[in-house]
């Protein structure tokens, strides 16, 4: 090997290095946040053969072997059945890795395609399918955390999604009640980058499974909102961060949800507060 190669591979090292610490403390940080994982948990990992749950998988192990608690993993996957499913590649990497593991089976596919005519949005079917699958697995094993590969991304374009489109001010949160309400799910990787997953995916070498088996159609609005944040990252960097701050710093006395904040109750206290109304006289909201 020539100097300038030794050099960048060192520079190739270093850079590795410094993305595994950075995704391994954040995940770190919105365990901690959150009150994820508590000592004795059993923690049931939905891997998908993504980017994503390949690393939650990775970063929870790491996590698990220096906490100063104990508790147990164990991975699952939903072989769906789709078509071209490679049902090999979780086993073979999963046996190497030596974490316990499960692979649920059933066909959902073919529900899924009987079910939903032609053209039509398969997604909503599928996951409500997956979903099921998932929780009695979950209750089987005696898990009592079901951890998901949602990212900081994620939770942000479903944030815009739900405000753009669903009317609501909501997103994923990083810890929730399962809907049959019998579940904890926990979002480990809440805080960390999409990119930064996607890098560490490349590093790790994990063997992607496609995430086009099922031959639906790409969630457009998904997309055009993901494109959205990547331009305004682009052009204004430190706001996508930012959004994710203000998500966790809301105020509802200056929203305008009255399940939230009883409004009648407002009346003037005489005494000056920073948290009265400013925005008359602040400058970012004037209309020149
Ligand atoms: S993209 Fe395919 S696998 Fe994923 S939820 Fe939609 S139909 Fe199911």
């Amino acid at each position: 090997m020539n100097a300038p190669e030794s050099t960048l591979m060192r520079k190739q090292h270093y850079e590795a290095n410094k993305l595994a610490k950075r995704l391994h403390r954040l995940a770190g940080q919105a365990i901690g946040d959150y009150d994820m994982i508590r000592d004795g948990d059993k923690v049931m990992v939905c891997l998908s053969g993504g980017k994503d749950s390949y690393a939650l998988l990775d970063i929870l192990m790491n996590l698990k072997a220096r906490a100063p608690i104990a508790f147990e993993i164990v991975a699952v996957n939903l072989d769906q059945k789709h078509p071209g499913f490679p049902a090999h590649v979780l086993p073979d990497y999963l046996t190497r890795l030596g974490v316990p593991f499960q692979i649920a089976a059933q066909d959902t596919y073919s529900v899924v395609k009987r079910v939903i005519p032609e053209g039509k949005t398969m997604c909503s079917l599928c996951s409500r399918l997956r979903r099921g699958v998932l929780y009695r697995v979950a209750g089987e094993l005696g898990a009592t955390k079901i951890a998901l590969g949602h990212h900081r991304d994620d939770i942000l374009e479903t944030f815009l999604l739900n405000l753009f489109y669903g009317g609501t001010l909501k997103t994923m949160p990083p810890k929730l009640v399962s809907d049959d309400g019998r579940h904890v799910v926990i979002r480990p990787l809440a805080y960390c980058e999409e990119k930064d997953l996607a890098a560490y995916a490349e590093v790790k070498q994990f063997p992607i499974i496609p995430c086009n088996l099922c031959g639906s159609q790409a969630n457009l609005k998904r997309m055009e909102v993901k494109a959205l944040l990547r331009e305004w990252e682009r052009r204004h960097p430190g706001r996508v961060e930012t959004m994710l701050t203000s998500l966790q710093n809301a105020r509802p006395s200056h929203l305008l949800d009255r399940n939230l904040f009883n409004f009648s109750a407002v009346a003037a206290t005489g005494v000056a507060s920073a948290d009265g109304d400013k925005t008359i006289d602040s400058i970012e909201f004037c209309c020149e």
